[in-house]
């Protein structure tokens, strides 16, 4: 299963500053990832608890 890290909005993997995208939202059941450009335009509501399990998997996954 191939999981896309790319920023929602701008494709990009990884921020300006090399940090990577983070999961911001869960739409539909998908994560959505944002740069850090674009994290406060694409972030769902703020304290989600879909969101934040979402990210602790994905933490979990990059091992
Ligand atoms: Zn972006």
């Amino acid at each position: 299963m191939s999981r896309d890290r790319c920023c929602a909005r701008c494709r990009e993997s990884t921020s300006r500053t090399g940090a990577p995208t983070v999961v911001v939202a869960v739409r539909n059941g998908k994560d959505v990832y944002a740069c850090a450009d674009h994290r406060a335009e694409l972030a769902g509501p703020p304290g989600d608890p879909v969101v934040a399990i979402a990210q602790l998997q994905d933490m979990a996954r990059r091992g």
